[in-house]
C-alpha cells in the first residue's frame, strides 16, 4: 500500500472531509499489477482542497479537480460529482458536487473501477468490483446501454482494460458497444489514438484487435487490414499495418516509420543496400511482419561494411590531396560511389584500398 497516498488521504481527513483512493490504483493492486498514477476522491471542493494543500496542488486545473505533486508522485483529486448533461456523447458539460462516495462511484465508468481504498488501507467495496475482477469480467456501473451512449470514450476503455488485463466483457457492454459504434465519430483522434496505443502496445494485443472486429468497430474506428494483422513487439509496427496514416494524428518520427515500414514491405530486407538505407530498427521490425528470423537481419545488418557515411575510411582531405584538387561539388559524388561500392561489398572499407579505387576512377 502506498503510504504516501494513505498520508494524503489522512490529511483531507483530519480537516474533516471523506477521501478515498480509487479507480485504478486500487484495482491494480487488487489484481497484483503496478498502477502509474494515483486518482482520489473526496467531498473537499477544489477551493478546499486549494487551502489544504497550498502551493502543492498544480495550477493547471480541470473544472472540479486538482492536481497534487507529492513526493515526486502526482496524486489527481476529483470531488464526489454527478455528471449530469452530456456534450456529444462525450463531455458532462454540467456537474453537481455531492456529499457521498456511493453516488460518485455510480457515474463511473466499470465496476471494477470503482473499489477504494480508505485512509486506513482499508478496501471498500460498495458496487461488487472485486468479484468482477475474481472472474475477470468489465461490466459497467448500472446501464450498459446508457453509460456507453453518454460517454464513446468508454468503448476503447473497454477494449483497453480487456486486452491489458486479460478480461472478457460482459454481454450486455458488448450490445451496447455494437449498437453505439458509430459515436465513436464523436471522440478526438487524439483520444481515440491515446487509447488504442494502449491497446496496441499491449502484449496480449491481438486480444484487443480481435474484439475491435468482434464488435465491428473497423470502420467507426477507420481501421482497416484487421483480418491481417501480423503481431509485432513494436507498437509503430501495428499503425503501420492498419492504414490510417491521413486520419490519425502520429509525429513525425512517427509518420517516417509508418511510410519507410510500408516501403520496406515490399522490398527484399536481406538486401545490402536495404538494410543500409533503413537501418536496423526499421528492418526489424519488417521483418517480425514478414515473419524472418530477426537474428538473421541483425547478422546481416551487422555484417555490413559501413552503416553510415561517417565510417568512410576516407576522409575528404585525403581525397583533395590525392587527386590534388581544392573541396567542391565533386566530393559529395566520390563518396556517393564509394558508399554505394562498399554497402554492396564491391569495395573493402581499407584506407590504402579506397584510395586507390579513387585515384583509378577519378
Ligand atoms: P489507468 O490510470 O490505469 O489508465 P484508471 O481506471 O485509473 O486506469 P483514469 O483515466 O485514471 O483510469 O480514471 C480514474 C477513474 O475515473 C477510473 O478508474 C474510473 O473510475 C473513472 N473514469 C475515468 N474515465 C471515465 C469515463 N470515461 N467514464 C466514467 N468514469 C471514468
Ligand atoms: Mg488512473
Amino acid at each position: 500500500m502506498n503510504e504516501v497516498a494513505l498520508g494524503i488521504l489522512k490529511k483531507i481527513k483530519a480537516h474533516g472531509y471523506l477521501a478515498y483512493l480509487v479507480g485504478g490504483y486500487p484495482r491494480d493492486l487488487y489484481i497484483g499489477r503496478d498502477s502509474l498514477d494515483y486518482d482520489i476522491c473526496t467531498n473537499a471542493t477544489p477551493k478546499e482542497l486549494k487551502e489544504i494543500f497550498g502551493d502543492s496542488i498544480l495550477p493547471t486545473e480541470q473544472y472540479g479537480s486538482v492536481t497534487l505533486i507529492s513526493q515526486g508522485m502526482r496524486f489527481e483529486i476529483t470531488t464526489f460529482r454527478k455528471d449530469i448533461k452530456y456534450l456529444n456523447n462525450r463531455k458532462p458539460i454540467e456537474i453537481e458536487y455531492i456529499d457521498n462516495l456511493l453516488d460518485d462511484l455510480k457515474r463511473r465508468d466499470f465496476t471494477m473501477n470503482t473499489m477504494c481504498i480508505d485512509s486506513d488501507g482499508i478496501i471498500i467495496d460498495l458496487l461488487n468490483g472485486k468479484e468482477d475482477i475474481d472472474n475477470k469480467i468489465i461490466r459497467t456501473v448500472g446501464n450498459a446501454d446508457l453509460k456507453i451512449y453518454e460517454d464513446s470514450l468508454r468503448i476503447l476503455r473497454a477494449i483497453r482494460f480487456a486486452t491489458v488485463l486479460d478480461f472478457d466483457l460482459d454481454e450486455d457492454l458488448k450490445q451496447a458497444i455494437k449498437k453505439h459504434g458509430a459515436l465513436l465519430k464523436n471522440l478526438s483522434y487524439y483520444r481515440k489514438k491515446e487509447e488504442l496505443d494502449k491497446i496496441f502496445s499491449s502484449p496480449n494485443h491481438m486480444k484487443g484487435i480481435k474484439l475491435i472486429k468482434e464488435l465491428e468497430l473497423e470502420e467507426d474506428l477507420e481501421l482497416s487490414n484487421l483480418d491481417n494483422i501480423v503481431s509485432t513487439t513494436y507498437l509503430i509496427g501495428i499503425w503501420a499495418q492498419v492504414n490510417v496514416l491521413n486520419k490519425y494524428t502520429f509525429n513525425n518520427t512517427e509518420k517516417e516509420s509508418i511510410i519507410k515500414i510500408n516501403e520496406l514491405l515490399d522490398k527484399d530486407i536481406l538486401n545490402y543496400n536495404n538494410l543500409y538505407n533503413y537501418g536496423l530498427y526499421i528492418s526489424t521490425i519488417v521483418s517480425e511482419i514478414k515473419g524472418i528470423d530477426k537474428k538473421i537481419v541483425n547478422e546481416r545488418y551487422n555484417n555490413l561494411y559501413i552503416h553510415n557515411k561517417t565510417d568512410i575510411k576516407i576522409e575528404a582531405k585525403e581525397i583533395c590531396e590525392l587527386l590534388n584538387k581544392k573541396p567542391g561539388k565533386f566530393l559529395k559524388e566520390i563518396f556517393n560511389d564509394l558508399e554505394y561500392k562498399l554497402v554492396n561489398k564491391l569495395l573493402e572499407n581499407k584506407k590504402e584500398i579506397l584510395k586507390k579505387y579513387v585515384l583509378e576512377n577519378y
